[in-house]
């Protein structure tokens, strides 16, 4: 997954009091596929129906689970909390006794009278709207009258004896609704009067209902080619200000260069990318970025972005979850392959899930053409500086095993800051070593045919195996910065490819200074402030800004901690030229800013080719960058 732009970003981090999964045994007699059912006519107060149907079960008692934990986001969501009246019905209609033991868990008595169970779940982007803990909104639901993002883990549950059972699932919906789905489709039943479908879905196992998004409504839907790989984008723009139209074109450029840059790989015959554009309405989430999944991606971003600077977020964002098939969809631990949804263990390698993921994400971009030298050197500076605002100290691989927990949790943004760097210095040293034949990418290539989606690697071995396929220099470096906790002197793998940092004037835009975030979420007081980096934003300074002036009103928007990141995502589109309107407060005074937007610099550290740039650096360097 990857997070946009994080200025509030809140979820629940206490660990629920619960003791270890109970083991219930494999006495089931049958293995019938669980029926479910999603009823999207019978919304009432924004929540809908859903009814569970296991088939005869032969224990007295059953354990019945919504996710706790869902793959690829590395905290709690907590899908129980978004379910009401919960009601196990016997054979003959009547309620079985049934008892909530903790926010996600059921335990249904007499389960061999159990005909189903009937619930009403609540959407997440409401609750997360509120300011409230809630599921990282790529993973969450959306229940609305013309959209439902339905992330069938937060519909969905399962028994803990019956996971490897199939389902079949039932989605009912309006007849008008346009519907995508990657989960295989089994029929379509329309209503006499024409107007509800039903449409009939399977899955092999509950593993599969978690791996496959739908979203139903009002959609815009677009189906292209790349290469043998099917693209279904699905956009949902409530105010028509995108569409999968006007974002197709920018998704066919980034996903042809990324099949490109990947060479033959297995991959998937369709892939699902879903955008929900967040308005400014009550209920809209606020938490911005995306969730992977083996054939598809779940998007959200704010809806006020200008066009370029959207497609810009949506290249970076939407290439990154597209390289999970490499890592974990392809490579992973047991940790991943045997993955509970209650009570998950975490791998130690996260600087390979997430952080190989955003650095293919960015070195393809350079690689492929679509950015400039220049832009890829920022790019990674501005990891550099983002990533020195974490702990630097803190070992990668014990973050990642305990990444549920303080202080690893609060650090877990770095995955995509040092953990991306963490890729660009192991493809700099193996670069170096091949004479630029070999980078990271070749390595995780073999890892893959080796591995691949079936087989999880053996979770303390994994580095070791990786040295023995490479050099003693990878070895050391794992030892030290990965494993270890010594904080990475990056001038000294620059230097390799002659590069290096130089202070200088940098544009940057006008949330950050080259990745140093200006403005920061006061949680106390409820408001957003901008910070001591203000003054070193040259159009903020100049327009007389200081430290700890509250943003009260931008172009006569209130922000509030509950905005803050879709207000501060439209900033960050700002271009030169565009005239604003802000209002702060400063000691209880308001003060406004009235002005035309010019191009706004800061004092900061530039990457570039060194002028002695030596031939043999040179060959390197354009080895390391464009394969
Ligand atoms: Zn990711």
């Amino acid at each position: 997954m990857k997070h946009f732009l994080l200025i509030c970003f809140s979820m629940a981090l206490v660990l629920a009091s619960c003791g270890p999964a109970k083991s219930t045994g494999n006495d089931l007699a049958v293995n019938n596929p669980i029926e479910t059912s999603i009823n999207l006519t019978e919304v009432k107060d924004d929540k809908v129906p859903v009814m569970i149907n296991p088939g005869r079960i032969t224990l007295d008692t059953v354990v019945f689970r919504l996710p706790r934990v869902v793959q690829g986001t590395y905290a709690i969501s907590d899908f129980g909390s978004f379910i009401e009246d919960f009601q196990a019905i016997d054979y003959d209609g009547k309620e079985l006794r049934s008892k909530k033991i903790d926010t996600n868990t059921w335990v249904i008595y007499e389960a061999a009278n159990l005909e189903k169970i009937h619930y009403w779940v609540n959407d997440t982007f409401d609750v997360e709207s509120t300011g409230q803990a809630a599921p990282f909104s790529p993973s969450g639901t959306n229940i609305e009258e013309d959209n439902y993002v339905l992330n069938l883990h937060g519909f969905i549950g399962y028994f803990d004896s019956l996971k490897s059972n199939s389902y079949v699932l039932d989605v009912t919906a309006a007849a008008e609704f346009d519907r995508t789905s990657a989960l295989q489709q089994v029929e379509e039943v329309v209503s006499e009067d024409g107007k509800v479908v039903t449409t009939r879905y399977q899955a092999t196992r509950y593993f599969d209902i978690t791996d496959n998004p739908m979203m139903y409504g009002k959609l815009d839907v677009e189906e292209f080619m790349v290469g043998d790989i099917k693209i279904v984008l699905s956009v949902y723009s409530p105010n028509k200000i995108h569409s999968a139209t006007s974002l197709k074109e920018t998704m066919f450029k980034m996903m042809e260069a990324q099949k490109n840059y990947l060479g033959d790989l297995n991959s998937t015959e369709r892939y699902d990318i879903y955008v929900y554009l967040a308005g400014k309405n009550a209920g809209a989430p606020t938490g911005f970025g995306a969730l992977e999944h083996h054939t598809s991606t779940v998007v959200v971003m704010p809806e006020s972005m200008p066009k370029e600077g959207l497609e810009k977020q949506l290249i970076d964002i939407v290439s990154h979850e597209f390289f999970h098939i490499l890592s974990p969809l392809s490579v992973h631990s047991e940790d991943v392959h045997y993955f509970d949804y209650n009570q998950p263990t975490f791998s130690k390698h996260l600087w390979m899930y997430e952080g190989l993921t955003e650095y293919f994400a960015n070195i393809f971009q350079i690689d492929q053409g679509l950015i400039s030298e220049e832009e890829f050197y920022n790019k990674m500076m501005n990891k550099i500086n983002t990533a020195s605002s974490l702990d630097d100290t803190m070992s990668f691989t014990e973050m990642s095993e305990n990444i549920l927990e303080q202080p690893y949790a609060r650090n877990y943004y770095n995955v995509y800051q040092k953990g991306a760097l963490i890729g660009m210095c192991l493809d700099i040293i193996l670069r170096e070593e091949s004479n630029g034949e070999v980078g990271i990418l070749s390595v995780m290539k073999e890892l893959s045919a080796k591995y691949g989606t079936d087989q999880p690697f053996d979770d303390d071995k994994i580095i070791e195996e990786i040295v023995a396929m490479t050099y003693p220099s990878v070895g050391e470096f794992f030892d030290n910065h990965v494993i270890g906790g010594t904080p990475i002197n990056y001038s000294k793998y620059f230097e390799k490819v002659g590069l290096g940092i130089n202070e200088s004037k940098i544009e940057t835009n006008y949330v950050q200074n080259a990745g140093k975030m200006i403005v920061r979420g006061d949680r106390e007081a409820g408001v957003v402030k901008f910070n001591d980096q203000v003054v070193n934003n040259s159009f903020w300074n100049e327009a007389g800004a200081q430290p700890n002036d509250i943003i009260k009103n931008i172009d006569g928007e209130e922000v509030s901690m509950e905005n803050a990141n879709a207000v501060f995502g439209q900033v960050f589109g700002w271009k030169p030229g565009r005239d604003i309107r802000v209002i702060l407060l400063r000691d209880g005074e308001e003060v406004l800013i009235e002005k035309t937007l010019t191009t706004s610099y800061t004092m900061g550290e530039l990457l570039g080719r060194n002028s002695d740039i030596t031939e043999a650096q040179q060959a390197l360097l354009e080895k390391w960058l464009k394969g």
